[in-house]
């Protein structure tokens, strides 16, 4: 099949459609970025990529950086982790605080923002330099030393950081934020401020492809029933509260942030990342979905 053609009508379909959406206004950085941008990166297990657009400009990763907080959790605590975050798709919005007073301070899965609050108080009390560490293990399952956060974005956040710090405040009365909640915060907005390429996150994602193994070095990061955990994960909870219809459009296990990127990967042959800025109401990229839902729809290349 030729995936280039495939790519490049995915991008003349998605532009015909004229899906429009929203930025995100509560974090005042990322308003600024031009909505119009537009880019796609699949990357296969066997080398061979395909691209087009905005694909190696830089954007703000914010919630697909839950997943690798989430395998650096897991693989300092194992299965302990799940005495303090569940599994379960949330059915809820992703800043949503409501499930957390009715659960005890335990969040439904790693994937939303109360649960990555919890990986990342784990990573602070683990980790030796928290951000520094934390950005050196996401630069080495990209490939690259030019993954970065950016500051302006990380402090926009935290400043209006309400949800959030409402929540890491109530997780700590039940016992289960560990370290000062205001440096539990810092790591997460640091976090999800890391700016990365499509081209960048399908590198790092193929590692979900392979294994468990860092296909440029051969390092094992995760074992293969690990890995076969963190796909699932992704799959049940990777969108929150549209989670269900990003599995019935383009089934593959992924994950979304509000800076428009979308990441999915097929666990034995390939990784692709697509962004575009406009949201839809749920919080996940409009023209993202729908070029993801053609691609596997096109190829026949999902999971099922
Ligand atoms: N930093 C964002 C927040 O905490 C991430 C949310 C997202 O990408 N869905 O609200």
């Amino acid at each position: 099949m030729d995936l280039q053609k495939v790519l490049n009508d995915i991008k003349d379909e998605v532009l015909a459609a004229n899906l429009g959406g929203h930025l995100p206004t509560y974090i005042p950085e990322l308003e600024h970025i031009d909505p119009d941008k537009f880019g796609m990166h699949l990357q296969t297990l066997d080398g061979r990529s395909f691209a087009f657009g905005d694909s190696s400009e830089k954007f703000s990763i914010q919630s697909i950086s839950k997943v690798f907080t989430l395998v650096q959790a897991f693989r300092f605590k194992g299965s302990e982790l799940w005495k303090r975050v569940g599994v379960e798709p949330s059915g809820d919005p992703f800043n949503s605080l409501q499930q957390l007073e009715f659960e005890n301070g335990i969040p439904r899965n790693p994937l939303i923002n109360a649960g990555a609050l919890v990986t990342a108080d784990i990573l602070v009390s683990e980790l030796k330099n928290p951000k520094l560490d934390f950005l050196e293990f996401v630069r080495e399952l990209t490939g690259s030393r030019e993954v970065f956060y950016n500051e302006k974005v990380a402090y926009s956040e935290l400043e209006c950081s309400h949800r959030n710090a409402a929540m890491v405040n109530l997780m700590k009365s039940f016992g289960n934020i560990q370290n000062d909640v205001n440096l539990v915060l810092d790591f997460y907005c640091h976090a999800c401020s890391i700016e990365m390429s499509c081209a960048e996150l399908a590198n790092a994602f193929l590692v979900f492809s392979n294994h468990g193994i860092i296909p440029h070095n051969n390092k094992e990061v995760l074992s293969v029933s690990y890995t076969k955990r963190i796909n699932s994960i992704m799959h049940v909870c990777g969108f929150y509260d549209e989670v269900g219809m990003f599995s019935y459009r383009v089934g593959l296990p992924g994950k979304s942030g509000v800076g428009g990127g979308i990441v999915a990967i097929h666990p034995t042959d390939y990784s692709v990342a697509v962004w575009s800025p406009e949201l839809n109401t749920k919080g996940n990229s409009e023209k993202g979905m729908m070029a993801l839902e053609l691609l596997t729809t096109k190829t026949g290349y999902s999971i099922f």
